[in-house]
């Protein structure tokens, strides 16, 4: 799942950035509401957080504008940050179509807690939970199951496998994968995936699914062959 952070203060950016990342996010950062947009015109995001005292063009001008698109971004969900007194802020930003706002400062347990809501109300999250064969992803409490067991995952693991269990018995690209577990900032090795998913096929044995390579293509989750 991947989120937009839109958030000019370094401070607030690093710390909200960091906090969704550990809770399994794929997060990009970006500090202006420009930057907000050549991110949205190339990439998918699940959801933006969105700052709206920015320079430049403010948070509230760059809502009005998103939702009036009439494309696929113009649903994103947006949750908005907002100063301590700002009432005008808040009212505002949900006139102009925010789906939630929190008030700074914040916790970020309650952030993690938002956004997972957010994500899966607008349905880019289906279900709380995604099962394959004997494997059970646990999206709310985030926990994976396999085996009788619970499997620990670190962040990127669990991005990969999510995306494999929702494209599941089908081929997914490598690049697709790549996509999934990265920001666009982030300098990860094209290579970056085939370590991950040796890891992760480590960490599934045992649980009757397989991870198979598709030689010059990508990867696909299925059945583990009897042994
Ligand atoms: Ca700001």
């Amino acid at each position: 799942m991947r989120i937009l952070v839109v958030e000019d203060d370094p401070l607030v950016a690093d710390v909200v950035a960091t906090g969704l990342k550990d809770a399994g996010f794929v997060v990009d950062l970006v500090g202006s509401a420009e930057s907000a947009d050549t991110a949205l015109a190339t990439e998918h995001f699940d959801l933006i957080v969105l700052d709206l005292g920015l320079p430049g063009r403010d948070g509230l001008h760059f809502l009005s504008a998103l939702r009036r698109g009439g494309d696929e971004r113009a649903r994103v969900p947006v949750l908005v940050l907002t100063a301590r007194d700002g009432l005008d802020d808040r009212v505002g930003g949900l006139e102009r179509g925010a789906d939630d706002y929190l008030v700074k400062p914040f916790e970020l347990r309650e952030l993690v807690a938002r956004c997972r809501v957010l994500i899966r109300r607008t349905g880019s999250m289906a279900s709380d939970s995604l099962a394959f064969l004997g494997l059970d992803l646990d999206r709310a409490g985030h926990v994976l199951r396999g085996a009788g067991r619970a499997i620990e995952l670190t962040p990127r693991e669990w991005s990969i496998l999510e995306y494999l269990m929702l494209h599941a018995e089908t081929v997914v690209r490598k690049d697709k994968l790549l996509q999934a577990i990265s920001g666009w900032d982030d300098n990860i090795a094209p290579n970056a995936v085939e370590v991950y998913v040796s890891r992760l096929r480590a960490k599934i044995e045992g649980t009757g699914v397989a991870v198979r390579t598709v030689r010059g293509v990508g990867y696909r989750l299925e059945r583990a062959p009897a042994d």
